[in-house]
């Protein structure tokens, strides 16, 4: 494993009072990038000790000044309910401001992967993000399209259903819950077959499939229950009503209180490009099984329409599925290049 400079820690308050935490990793001059995970994860997914280099080392070879954000999903802070309007608005400029009083930067960039991609894109197009330059956006953006598996979930409402008894979901074992996590367990081992890991079968139910396993290493894909962990009720059904609707639009409380929050009885949408005309790279893998490469795809399409064709692009990386991007044994070589291009290219 390549050395690392010491880790800087910064503690942070979200706007509304929700304890964050960024690590920053000073490799150099270049940058000060932002890393952004999904949910049920937390930022050692940019930086796993089982493959040979991982995301955050290479930035550090690559002269980048590296900061880790665990937001409001990190599975290393307390669990809570929230949905991703909450950390669009409170997390990602929250996060933000802290590098540039840190770093004196005038901007910053950013790579974001998932449902950290998700919270950021909104963040960004609600205009709370204008120091952002240029963004690197891993698998989905403001578009949601997901496989049909994840959508029928969606459609009949399991989220909503669960959330009557439970408060999240986690791939682990839950010593708080030992029966229904055995039961759970059970379920998802009919579900899947391709290995035999019960927290890989529990990550499949609850997300599509995360990564193609040829693509992890044996030690990865056996200590994956350090890397994942409960991905609260609100957060599911909020990412759930996204994948319906086909696109981000606010959390949908019920027509009552939508016109209260609102003025509105739908939520509004997040579709709107006008915060968007800035360098942005859209990557997805191919054969993604939790976000269809056609996520990226529409909302890189709808932005050259609206604002035209300049500063925007899309790689396919080819072989890939959804978090191999980063996790997988090989991803130094295959993807993590094609990501530094991209900054370097939007720098
Ligand atoms: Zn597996």
């Amino acid at each position: 494993m390549n050395t690392l400079p010491e880790a800087e820690r910064h503690e942070l308050t979200a706007d509304d009072g929700v304890p964050l935490q960024l690590t920053r990793y000073q490799g150099g001059a270049k940058g000060p990038v932002l890393l952004v995970h999904g949910a049920g994860v937390w930022s050692g997914m940019f930086m796993l000790p089982t493959v040979k280099e991982n995301f955050v080392q290479y930035l550090v070879r690559q002269g980048y000044d590296t900061w880790l954000l665990d937001w409001r999903a990190s599975v290393e802070l307390p669990l809570r309910q929230f949905t991703l309007d909450d950390a669009a608005r409170y997390d990602m400029p929250a996060a933000v401001r802290r590098m540039r009083e840190v770093t004196k930067a005038d901007s910053v960039q950013a790579v974001v992967h998932c449902a950290g991609s998700a919270a950021f894109f909104m963040s960004m197009a609600a205009g709370y993000l204008p120091d952002v330059r240029s963004v690197v956006a891993s698998q989905v953006a403001l578009h949601h399209i997901v496989p049909p598996a994840t959508q029928l979930k969606a459609m009949l409402r399991l989220p909503e259903t669960l959330d009557v008894a439970l408060d999240y979901l986690s791939p682990d074992e839950d010593p708080q819950n030992p029966v229904w996590q055995a039961a759970f367990g059970k379920f998802a081992d009919l579900l899947s077959h391709e290995c035999d890991s019960t927290v890989c079968h529990r990550l499949t139910f609850m997300y599509g499939h995360l990564y193609r396993h040829a693509r992890l290493n044996r030690e990865t894909h056996e200590r994956l229950d350090e890397q994942f962990g409960p991905c609260n009720m609100l957060t599911f059904r909020h990412l759930a009503q996204m994948a319906r609707a086909g696109h981000a639009v606010a959390f949908d409380y019920g027509k009552e209180e939508n016109r209260r929050r609102y003025g509105n009885a739908k939520p509004p949408s997040y579709l709107r490009p006008e915060h968007l005309r800035r360098p942005i790279t859209f990557l997805s893998g191919e054969q993604n099984g939790t976000y269809m490469p056609a996520s990226t795809e529409l909302t890189y399409e709808w932005l050259r329409e609206e604002n035209g064709a300049d500063g925007y692009q899309r790689k396919v990386l080819e072989g890939y599925g959804h978090l191999d991007t980063f996790m997988g044994s090989t991803a130094a070589r295959d993807t993590y290049p094609v990501i530094v291009e991209s900054l370097e290219g939007m720098a």
